[in-house]
């Protein structure tokens, strides 16, 4: 059994609408249990800066799906939404990525291959990542320094 934190993000059309019909199919799914969201934040658009802002979450999970069954799964959802890949960072109507794995001890798993990487690559340098992710795990410590600090640290 592993448990999952997923950060979900919406930027085009009904954003708070594909984030909800995506959790419902996660919800129903039969290899995964306890499905847990965070409260849904507002934020502006990173990276490629001229897009409408973005609508934020995390979730977390339990699924016996390993890491790469979970990645299929969770692309499968941002293919039900209908998301369009037209510009690198861009808009998308949902974005799903798996932030951590942590298997049955309780132990952070680390992979990095050409179609997964977790801890994922970038998100201990985004708030609209760690706010969401504080939410559900707000003992969480990542390279000795807790998550409440972290973001007060990106916060000056
Ligand atoms: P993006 O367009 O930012 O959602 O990136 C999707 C691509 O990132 C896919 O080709 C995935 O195989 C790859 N990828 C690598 N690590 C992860 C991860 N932790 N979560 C989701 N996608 C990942």
């Amino acid at each position: 059994m592993y448990t999952y934190y997923i950060s979900v993000g919406s930027n085009m059309g009904d954003k708070r609408g594909y984030i909800n019909s995506a959790f419902q199919s996660l919800q129903q799914h039969e290899a995964v249990s306890k499905l847990v969201a965070s409260a849904l934040i507002e934020t502006e658009p990173w990276g490629y800066t001229e897009q409408d802002t973005f609508v934020n979450g995390m979730w977390s999970c339990e699924s016996t799906l390993e890491p790469h069954q979970m990645l299929s799964l969770i692309q499968q959802l941002e293919q039900e939404a209908g998301r369009k890949r037209l510009i690198h960072w861009g808009p998308r109507t949902l974005d799903l990525d798996i932030i951590l794995v942590y298997d049955t001890e309780g132990m952070l798993i680390s992979l990095c291959d050409e179609s997964l990487v977790v801890p994922h690559p970038h998100f201990w340098e985004r708030t609209f990542v760690l706010e969401p992710l504080y939410q559900l795990l707000p003992t969480f410590t990542y390279k000795g320094i807790k998550v409440v600090d972290r973001l007060a640290q990106l916060s000056v």
